[in-house]
């Protein structure tokens, strides 16, 4: 495998799972000129990254430690987990703090029940249907500054 630049110490991002959200992340961070890489188990993924997308693609299943040493995880600085499941987002997010000692890992949590189990491990997390309620109910209650139940 070939890095194609050498990594800082202080800016390296490892996206993990290349569906819509990681691919926007990914063109984000590109666009912003960060370091990142995007491991997805299946290359068909990889075509929802945007031409302009400047970092590195590696297929395979993050899961195994052998993909995570190719993409230079010891390296890396922020590992975000957007895989489709949450139990394979644990593992990976656990597996990388304490084997690899990365300090920030966010993972997107389907589930938000399992929230506290992340929290034990010092895991920040983004659970999308949370942050969708609370959308939706900040629009229904503040619409041109007024409450639409009042
Ligand atoms: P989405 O549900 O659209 O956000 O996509 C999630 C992505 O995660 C898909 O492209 C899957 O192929 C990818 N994915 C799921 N499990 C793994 C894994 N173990 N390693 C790498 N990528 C994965």
């Amino acid at each position: 495998m070939v890095i194609y630049k050498s990594r800082e110490h202080n800016d390296y991002t490892i996206i993990i799972g290349c569906g819509r959200l990681g691919a926007s992340l990914a063109a984000s961070l590109s666009n912003r000129k960060k370091n990142v890489s995007i491991i997805d188990k299946n290359k068909e993924a990889f075509r929802k990254l945007s031409p302009s997308f400047g970092g590195l693609t590696l297929e395979g299943d993050a899961t195994y430690i052998d993909i995570l040493k190719e993409a230079e995880i010891d390296k890396s600085t922020v590992v975000i987990l957007v895989t489709n499941n949450d139990n394979t987002n644990i593992m990976i997010a656990q597996m990388v703090k304490e084997l690899f000692g990365i300090k920030t890992v966010i993972a997107r949590l389907y589930d938000p029940e399992r929230e506290c189990v992340y929290k034990e491990f010092n895991i920040d997390t983004i659970c999308p249907s949370i942050l969708s309620a609370n959308k939706i109910d900040e629009l229904l209650n503040i619409k041109n500054g007024e409450s639409i139940y009042a």
